[in-house]
């Protein structure tokens, strides 16, 4: 394996994004504290802002790789710009976080670099030889460890995995600029648009049901907003799978990358408890998981795990609570949960 260690940073409005900041925790701890072994690569049509800004918090030796060809992200471009830099430099790693650009680019660096790809890593561990990488599969149910063959490993590393660096270095790492000039690629990125803001009234709510895949259908949504209207201040959020499949705006999106949500209490109904889900609701108070299978990955985060189908379990659970508050049910019209100002604070109310 060859020494030296490359990190992609990742930016936008001329800041570092924090993510590139727990890429270079991570390839801190895989060189021992070796700063020398480390560089660090800013790409951009004009990255030196940030280039500075990464050597004065960490020390390390950054390089500034612009081009016109680098205003939006896109990997054709990306690749044309990084690919042959990085293979004149030929590190040990290249990292990148593992976001939509990483996970989007990393496999297509390694094809050129003829390097191993190892993505969504969350720890290293040291072997005899060679340090291996653990990352999940099968949706969060097992982890797997993988060790490179090649010379040259492209990691992506999974948000929250690492910490963010924070060295505090006696001087600022050198900064340089290499201007590449990369010509008319296969495609080109030619701009963003901002998703239409839906509105979910997850940051206000002091309770979020969300539903997962496994409420199976889009119907299955009754479900979840039955649970909802047990509590004042509640909003419907959801898994990444349930806004893929269209039953819910992206808006309702809980996770990595969707909102990070604190609320006293989160019902996880259906959710598998994937690291990316689970990054959002670090901070909820209370979380209580419903899932059918009971290895869900869900149940190590949840404080109370109920392990039943949520098609059978929800029904009895509305059919009991009315029968303890001696009302009927069936007659409240489904809507969207919006956040009360002055509303109590969470528990059953009647309905
Ligand atoms: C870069 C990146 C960013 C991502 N960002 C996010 C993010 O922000 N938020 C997010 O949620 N995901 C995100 N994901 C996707 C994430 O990895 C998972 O794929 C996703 O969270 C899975 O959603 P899920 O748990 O609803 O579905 P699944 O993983 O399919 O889980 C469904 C669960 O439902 C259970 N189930 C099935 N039927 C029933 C039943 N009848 N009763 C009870 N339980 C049942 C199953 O046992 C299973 O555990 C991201 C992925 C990547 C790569």
């Amino acid at each position: 394996m060859n020494d030296g260690i490359v990190v992609i940073a990742q930016h936008g409005e001329n800041r570092a994004d924090p993510l590139t900041y727990e890429s270079l925790a991570c390839a801190w701890s895989l060189c021992g504290g070796d700063a020398e072994r480390i560089r660090v690569i800013v790409p951009g049509d004009r990255s030196r802002t940030v280039a500075r800004e990464i050597a004065a918090a960490s020390g390390f030796a950054v390089t500034s790789v612009e081009s016109d060809v680098l205003t939006t992200y896109n990997a054709d471009a990306y690749l044309r710009v990084l690919g042959p830099l990085l293979e004149r430099t030929a590190p040990g790693y290249v990292i990148l976080p593992h976001t939509c650009i990483g996970y989007d680019l990393a496999p297509a660096l390694a094809v050129k670099l003829g390097a191993a790809c190892i993505t969504g890593v969350e720890a290293a561990v040291s072997g005899n030889e060679r340090t291996g990488f653990v990352r999940t599969v099968s949706a969060g149910k097992l982890s797997a460890e993988v060790v490179p063959e090649t010379a040259t490993a492209v990691l992506t590393i999974q948000p929250g995995a690492w910490q963010p660096l924070d060295i505090k270095p006696g001087s600022a790492g050198a900064v340089d600029t290499v201007r590449i000039e990369a010509g008319t690629g296969r495609s080109r990125t030619t701009g963003f648009k901002q998703a239409e803001y839906q509105g979910s009234a997850l940051a206000d709510s002091t309770v979020i049901v969300a539903a997962g895949r496994g409420i199976g259908t889009q119907g299955n949504l009754a479900l979840i907003h039955d649970v909802a209207r047990l509590f004042p201040r509640s909003a419907i959020g959801c898994s990444r799978a349930v806004c893929d499949a269209g039953w819910l705006g992206y808006a309702h999106q809980v996770g990595m990358t969707g909102a990070t949500v604190a609320p006293k209490l989160y019902f996880a109904i259906g959710i598998s408890g994937a690291v990316q889900h689970v990054a959002g609701i670090r901070d909820a108070q209370m979380v209580i998981a419903i899932n059918n299978d009971p290895s869900a990955r869900i149940f190590a985060r949840a404080d109370v795990g109920i392990v039943e189908d949520l098609t059978r379990f929800i029904p009895v659970l509305m059919e009991e609570y009315d029968r303890q508050q001696g009302t009927t049910t069936g007659t409240e019209e489904i809507r969207e949960p919006r956040a009360q100002e002055n509303s109590p604070p969470p528990g059953p109310v009647k309905r």
